[in-house]
Formats: structure tokens, C-alpha cells, sequence
């Protein structure tokens, strides 16, 4: 057994006699000396052997990079000059008395230290290897801090861990469903849950009346950085609690959270309702460190001749708006090509911009392709109402509402972060008062959030007009990223057929496929709500990291494929046949 792990040797244990089992990051030769530089999980060790002690010193000498070894040794102060200030374990160093070797190890695909240069790919093929290092070893152990962190918190305000199948029917989150096919049910599916909503909801009807779980979901959708095939929850529901209570329980835990593990105290988060996000910012998730707002300018631009501008500040489904990037006026013609480029990716068809060189010449003063389009009123206008000041550029988005606002939203942020606009480290905040449904091209209705999220009025006030109702659902920002989601639950029964019926699901569909929570609604359902939060954006931002797939042990790639285990694979004929599967191919 060891006796410390190397990472954790300190000063207190010099004279001692210990033993350590790890891997051999290093092998050094200097001059008939050989250092072993010792890893596990809490650090590195430096581990001297003499050639006066003729056996271990043969051993060191022919071990090799990833050996895992045991060795009896004693600390002492490393000698004079050769302190190492950068490592915890700099001040000592362990005299090798005995050096015994558990495993040999081929030469790794890549060098431990030197990962910036090994491809995403090859990391993920050699994952085990990959984890060994340090940074990915931190990053793992926060994890793992932040889910018993959030659990003591949870258990200590009375919530109960409860299991939910992963073996179950669709739950609906807007995403494709796995599906698992059955051998005892001839032709019939499981499906992988999108979320645990439906199991926990039934729980609050059984009575938990706390409920939490760390919960894997799975979504079969197009992925993006942020993204997972299968991803975790931290779930939670609870009964008889409204949206201030639910908001300040999950409040409280992430700020608890955020000064506990980081010491940063994130102070109380700010509400906005989502229409004012949309038009202030264009997003659902606005990112409030950066000081930039869209303005819309439509109003001025209604009487123009210019149809760019004018049609779409026209049409009751158009937007017009504009952005003061303050200093922009620098930017280079090359940039606003780039970004322009970068609206493309959103649907918008150009990028107008305005530079305002001199506010004092009025028109004059102001250098851009469209302002003999606007008349030098109508500029000036322009200029006053987004208070642009000489150096700075006003871009502009006109198109429908949805184009712009997501254009000219992801275009905020990003000229926002190239020209390091960040006002602070952490904005958090809560988006409240969404939509109940969003329109789809073909005019049908689909659930902003889910279709068990309550409206904010009366069944018969959805009905008549479900496209202006709101829900009571509300989602948690932080820098401009989802870390949460929920809402008020409709426990009526009446409720859920009607917003099942807005969702164009007939009576007869909904029963096939939640009749078993329409039953449970009938006998005796709680008001209920609750939210989750996605564990692993909330562990990416923590710990600064760009790619979800960083604080995933074993993460799957942008194509939703594992390329350690080269899952998914091909299964054998006699394991379709029992499925009762025959596979199509396409010639
Ligand atoms: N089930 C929801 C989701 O997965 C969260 C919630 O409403 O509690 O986004």
C-alpha cells in the first residue's frame, strides 16, 4: 500500500520513510544521477536514485515514460539552489531506497505534456491517457466537487435523490429520441429519456414533494460545441413552491456554488422579461458583460425611399436595428467584410454600417456607402438616438424580426469579444415571462419549453389566443449561456388537454402517449415546478473551458460517435434477428 500520493509530499514529511505508487512521468540522467519525476492523481514527485544503490539504480535506469512503479523511499530537503518554487512538491525530494516495477508501458501515442500540439481526435482514441494529465485531472476532480457540493445543498433544504428509468417512452424537449428496440415487445421501442420531466412531475403527484436527481439525458440532435448526444442534469422539482421560491432556491445553490468552490460572489441575479432580451440584445441568453444594446430605428426609416431599409421596417414581422460599436470606427475594411461574412451565417443578406468620424459636421462627418440613401436627416437622427459619439460605428440589420434579432445578437457578442468589451467576469441573470409557443413556417404552434409548462391564464384565454399567452417558466444566463431551465407545471387536466390541443395532439394521440399523465393529473396532482440545470456547460464555465467535451470524461465527437470504444458499432445478425430487426441499406 502507498504510504502518501506523490502530489500530496510536503516539507512536514522530510526524515520519513514512505511509499509511493504512480506512473513515471519523467526519467532524467544527470551525470550517474537518475531523477524520476513520479505521477498520480494529486501530483508529481521528484525520486532520486544513486548508483551507490547498485539495484534500484539499475531498475530507474531502465524504466521508462508511463511505468507504473512502487518505491520505498526517504524525503529530504532538496539541496541547496535546486528548489522548485513552481511545484508543491518543489521543496523536498524522495531518496529512492527501493524501486519496484508493477506494469510496463509501450511508448504513449503522445507526449503527456506537450497536448496543445495532439489533436482533438487522437486525445479522444487514447482518452485514458489523455485523462492522466494534470489539466484534465483538475478539471475532472472540480466536477466532482461541484455534483457533492450541489448534493449537500440539495440534501440539507430536504430534497430526496430519486432514480428514473432511462428505459422509457419519448419524453418531448424539442430534440430526436434514442431508441432501444425491444426483444420481448416484437416491433416496439424504448426510448432513451430526453430528460427525466414526466417521472419527476409524477413524483411530485406521489408526494416526494423534493425531488432531485444527477441525471443523464439523451437527445439525438445536431451537435454544436456545447452540445452532448448524452449530457447530465442536475434535476429538480419540488410541489406547492411558486417561481419566486423555485428562482431562489436554484439562485442561492449556484451562488453558493460560484463562492465556495471559486470565491467569486456573483450577488443577486437581475430579471428581465423575454421580450425585453430580444430587443435589447437579440437573444434569449443575453450576455450582459458586454455594454452594447440593438436599437431600432425602424420608426425613422418608414418614409425612405431606400427599400433595404424601408420594407422591412414596414412589415409587422420586419425589425430594423442598429448597433453602436464604440471606437468601431477603427475597424478595417477587411473586418467589416468578416462580419459581414458572419451575419451570412444567421440569413442576413449584407451588413450596413455607419462610421462616425465627426459628429460636428453632421452628415459630413459620417463615412458609409448608405447614408446618401438615408438623407443626411434621417442619419443624424440615427446618430442622436444610439448617442454615437466621433470613432465609433453603427452597424445595422434589416430583415424579419428573426433574422435581425439573431444577426445582430451574435454579432454583439462577438465584436464585443474581439474588442475586449467585457465590463466584468460574471453576468448572471434569470429570463422570465417567454412565450408559451413559438410559430413554426408552416404556421403550427410547438412548445417554447415543453408542452407541461403552465401559461401564465386560463385555458380559455390560451385557446383564443394562444400566440400572445405567456408561460411561467424562467431560465438561468450566465455570459450568455443556458445553465438552466423550468417552470411552473400545469397540474390541471383541463389545462394540459388544451395546450395538448393548441399542439395540434388530438385527444386520442395525447392519451396513447401521456395518458399516463393525464391519469395522474386526475388524482390529486399538487401545484408543482421545478427546473434543471446542464451540468456540464455549468462545469465549462466554471472552469473557462471553450469545448463541453473538456469536462466530459468520456465525451462523444461532433458527430455523435465514441472514438475510444468506436461506438456506435455493427451488431451481429443473430442479435437482429432476436430484435426482430432487418436492416435496409441503402445500394
Ligand atoms: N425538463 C426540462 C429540460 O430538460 C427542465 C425543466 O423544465 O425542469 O430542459
Amino acid at each position: 500500500m502507498r504510504s502518501h500520493y506523490c502530489g500530496d509530499l510536503r516539507k512536514e514529511q522530510i526524515g520519513e520513510e514512505i511509499t509511493l505508487m504512480g506512473w513515471v512521468h519523467r526519467r532524467r540522467d544527470h551525470g550517474g544521477v537518475i531523477f524520476l519525476d513520479v505521477r498520480d492523481r494529486q501530483g508529481i514527485a521528484q525520486v532520486v536514485f544513486d548508483p551507490e544503490r547498485e539495484e534500484s539504480f539499475a531498475v530507474a535506469n531502465s524504466v521508462r515514460s508511463e511505468y507504473v512503479i512502487e518505491i520505498k523511499g526517504l524525503v529530504r530537503h532538496r539541496p541547496e539552489g535546486t528548489v522548485n518554487s513552481d511545484m508543491p512538491t518543489g521543496d523536498i525530494e524522495v531518496v529512492g531506497l527501493e524501486l519496484t516495477i508493477l506494469n510496463k508501458a509501450e511508448t504513449p501515442p503522445f507526449p503527456l505534456d506537450d497536448h496543445q500540439k495532439v489533436g482533438e481526435d487522437v486525445r479522444l482514441r487514447n482518452r485514458f491517457i489523455d485523462l492522466r494529465r494534470p489539466e484534465m485531472q483538475e478539471k475532472l476532480r472540480f466536477r466532482s466537487k461541484v455534483t457533492s457540493e450541489i448534493r449537500s445543498y440539495l440534501d440539507g433544504n430536504g430534497f430526496l435523490d430519486i432514480e428514473t428509468p432511462i428505459l422509457t417512452r419519448a419524453t418531448p424537449e424539442g430534440a430526436r429520441d434514442y431508441l432501444v428496440p425491444s426483444r420481448t415487445h416484437e416491433g416496439s421501442f424504448f426510448a432513451l429519456p430526453q430528460s427525466p420531466q414526466l417521472f419527476k412531475q409524477l413524483l411530485m403527484v406521489s408526494g416526494f414533494d423534493r425531488y432531485y436527481q444527477v441525471a443523464k439525458c439523451f437527445r439525438d440532435e445536431d451537435l454544436r460545441a456545447d452540445r452532448q448526444p448524452e449530457f447530465t442534469q442536475i434535476d429538480i422539482e419540488t410541489s406547492f413552491m411558486n417561481e419566486v421560491e423555485i428562482m431562489d432556491i436554484a439562485e442561492t445553490m449556484i451562488r453558493k456554488l460560484f463562492s465556495e468552490l471559486m470565491g467569486v460572489e456573483l450577488g443577486k441575479f437581475p430579471q428581465m422579461p423575454y421580450s425585453e432580451a430580444m430587443k435589447r440584445f437579440g437573444s434569449d441568453k443575453p450576455d450582459l458583460r458586454i455594454p452594447m444594446e440593438l436599437v431600432d430605428v425602424a420608426d425613422l426609416l418608414a418614409n425612405i425611399e431606400f427599400k433595404v431599409f424601408a420594407g422591412p421596417a414596414n412589415d409587422p414581422k420586419g425589425r430594423v436595428a442598429a448597433l453602436n460599436v464604440p471606437g468601431g470606427a477603427s475597424l478595417t475594411r477587411k473586418q467589416i467584410d468578416e462580419y459581414t461574412k458572419f451575419v451570412g451565417i444567421y440569413g442576413a443578406k449584407g451588413l450596413a454600417y455607419i462610421k462616425v468620424n465627426d459628429v460636428a459636421k453632421g452628415a459630413e462627418g459620417l463615412q458609409s456607402p448608405i447614408v446618401k440613401f438615408l438623407g443626411e436627416e434621417v442619419a443624424m437622427q440615427i446618430v442622436a438616438r444610439l448617442e454615437a459619439k466621433d470613432g465609433d460605428l453603427i452597424f445595422f440589420g434589416a430583415d424579419s424580426e428573426k433574422i435581425v434579432s439573431e444577426a445582430i445578437g451574435a454579432l454583439r457578442i462577438k465584436v464585443g469579444q474581439d474588442l475586449n468589451m467585457l465590463v466584468c467576469e460574471w453576468a448572471p441573470l434569470w429570463v422570465v415571462d417567454f412565450p408559451m409557443f413559438e410559430a413554426n413556417s408552416d404556421g403550427s404552434l410547438s412548445a417554447l419549453h415543453h408542452p407541461f409548462t403552465a401559461p401564465s391564464c386560463t385555458p380559455e384565454e390560451l385557446e383564443s389566443d394562444p400566440t400572445t399567452a405567456l408561460s411561467r417558466a424562467y431560465d438561468m444566463v450566465l455570459n450568455g449561456t443556458e445553465l438552466g431551465g423550468g417552470s411552473i407545471r400545469i397540474h390541471a387536466q383541463d389545462m394540459q388537454r388544451s395546450v395538448f390541443r393548441i399542439l395540434g395532439i388530438g385527444d386520442e394521440e395525447a392519451e396513447e402517449k401521456f395518458g399516463f399523465l393525464l391519469n395522474a393529473l386526475k388524482y390529486g396532482a399538487p401545484p408543482h415546478g421545478g427546473l434543471a440545470f446542464g451540468l456540464d456547460r455549468l462545469i465549462m464555465l466554471m472552469t473557462g473551458t471553450d469545448s463541453i467535451r473538456e469536462v466530459i470524461a468520456f465525451p462523444k465527437t461532433q458527430s455523435a460517435a465514441c472514438l475510444l470504444t468506436n461506438a456506435p458499432g455493427e451488431v451481429s445478425a443473430a442479435q437482429l434477428r432476436e430484435l426482430n430487426i432487418k436492416l435496409r441499406r441503402t445500394p
